[in-house]
């Protein structure tokens, strides 16, 4: 245990749109990056333990817990982590990885800053990454009610008969699919007592969606961002946070010196409210939350 230990501060979110009852995984989550602090005063590794904590949950829309894509079968995930140590590293589109917040980080040890898809999979195989294959009944309840949704009023697929949804899985316009019924990316920020700072960030997507679909999670500048100034990470619909480079943007106001709160609100009021998105972020003064939905959460901050 590091004797040196000083201030530091720990924001984690489990995605905006999800019940305040997972408060209680999102603390558990924090308290895992004080543990982690305490060994390696690295936030990075704390960011991390934050997140993989999360992915382990089952409640939460990320690692073991994300939803099924479209075809009832399939499970893809997002993640990814930086600091201001240099490190960065994402993966997009991975399929039956335990932790890909753990990938993630090992990507940032490759040439390279993001796999995705297949290449990502045998990435993981060839570093002996541990596999999951297993669908829970968490998972298999919240993708039937997605499907009920999807045979109701909205059409699914335009000219195609809703109940038969299921042998369409990849549409070939997807324009009439509902907005996004369930979101619950889990993220965490992380000022060390070193002063570095550190983002990580984990989600199954948004869902419905097509096989093959990305969001924002593992895109720098749109779903986390951290630099000497702060770390920020986004939760909502990545296809709207995208279009804003949304952790990009209020990172900059950050640096520009706009206070924190502000910072965050004027990220989110870039937003139709009809659209979810929450904001987290550490800076070296501050740490804090905000969201146009409920979002779980959890803050800790040792001055
Ligand atoms: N941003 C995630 C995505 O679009 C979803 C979320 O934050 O809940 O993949």
């Amino acid at each position: 245990m590091s004797e040196t230990q000083e201030g530091y501060a720990i924001v984690v979110h489990g995605g905006v749109g999800s019940p305040r009852d997972y408060d209680d995984g999102c603390e558990r989550a924090a308290g895992r990056a004080v543990e982690e602090l305490a060994i390696s005063a690295d936030a990075l590794e704390a960011a991390m333990a934050a997140v993989a904590e999360m992915e382990d949950d089952g409640r939460f829309n990320a690692g073991t817990g994300s939803v099924l894509c479209l075809d009832g079968a399939t499970v893809e995930m997002d993640a990814s982590i930086m600091d201001t140590r240099g490190r960065l590293g994402a993966v997009a589109c991975v399929q039956g990885i335990k932790n890909p917040v753990l990938l993630a980080r090992a990507v940032a040890d490759t040439p390279h800053w993001l796999l995705a898809g297949d290449g990502a999979n045998r990435f993981a195989a060839a570093i002996g990454h541990p596999l999951h294959h297993e669908i829970s009944e968490h998972q298999r309840a919240a993708h039937d009610k997605l499907r009920r949704a999807l045979a109701g009023s909205v059409p699914a697929m335009p000219g195609v008969d809703n109940k038969a949804f299921l042998r369409f899985w990849n549409y070939h316009n997807p324009a009439d699919l509902p907005p996004s019924a369930a979101c619950d990316t889990v993220g965490a920020v992380v000022r060390g007592p070193d002063g570095h700072f550190a983002v990580a960030c984990s989600t199954g997507g948004s869902a419905p969606s097509l096989l093959g679909r990305v969001g924002d999670t593992p895109i720098i500048g749109a779903g986390f961002y951290a630099g000497p100034h702060g770390a920020v990470a986004a939760t909502g619909i990545g296809e709207h946070i995208v279009r804003h480079l949304l952790a990009s943007r209020v990172y900059g106001w950050i640096e520009d010196g706009m206070p924190l709160e502000q910072a965050l609100k004027r990220g989110i009021d870039l937003f139709d409210p009809s659209i979810s998105v929450g904001l987290i972020a550490v800076t070296k003064t501050e740490a804090a939350f905000q969201a146009n939905r409920d979002m779980p959460r959890a803050r800790i901050v040792k001055a």
